[in-house]
């Protein structure tokens, strides 16, 4: 894999499938946690545990990820969960990141050039840099690539 530009690390933040419809339902907008789990389970027709989704909002608010304000509702407080700035850029990076994956997956004739991720079909250039053909959609990407990985 090229080298990504990524804050924190993504793989240990996603790794399930839950986790990444979460970031789904808070990417349409502020939520709490209640509406979550019962968004969550409209959608995906199964139960999540108020165990992982707390945790998991925790988490994301103290890597700056998401930011939370009180809000009273009759007699109580409820926190409302909302994506920050970083948090919406993150999770546009991941939606891209698991939509080229799912492109290549069911267009198998396809790649994604290894230096502007733009998608490829057939063509393109190929260079073999450290023994290994990688896949550029032109010749300056490659150039670019080789420049970035110095
Ligand atoms: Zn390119």
């Amino acid at each position: 894999m090229a080298k990504e530009a990524q804050p924190g690390n993504i793989d240990d933040l996603i790794s399930d499938f839950s986790r990444f419809y979460i970031l789904t339902i808070l990417y349409e907008g502020p939520a709490h946690g209640y509406s979550i789990i019962s968004q969550f389970k409209k959608r995906v027709k199964k139960e999540i545990s108020p165990s992982l989704v707390y945790p998991f909002l925790q988490q994301l608010e103290e890597k700056g990820l998401v930011t939370h304000t009180k809000k009273p509702v009759g007699e109580k407080e409820r926190k409302i969960f909302e994506l920050t700035e970083e948090g919406r850029e993150l999770c546009t990076r991941l939606f891209k990141r698991f939509a080229h994956l799912v492109a290549i997956a069911i267009e198998p004739s396809m790649y994604v050039c290894a230096h502007c991720g733009c998608k490829v079909y057939g063509g393109g250039y190929r260079e073999v840099i450290d023994n290994k053909e990688i896949a550029f959609c032109c010749n300056h990407c490659a150039a670019s690539f080789k420049e970035c990985n110095k």
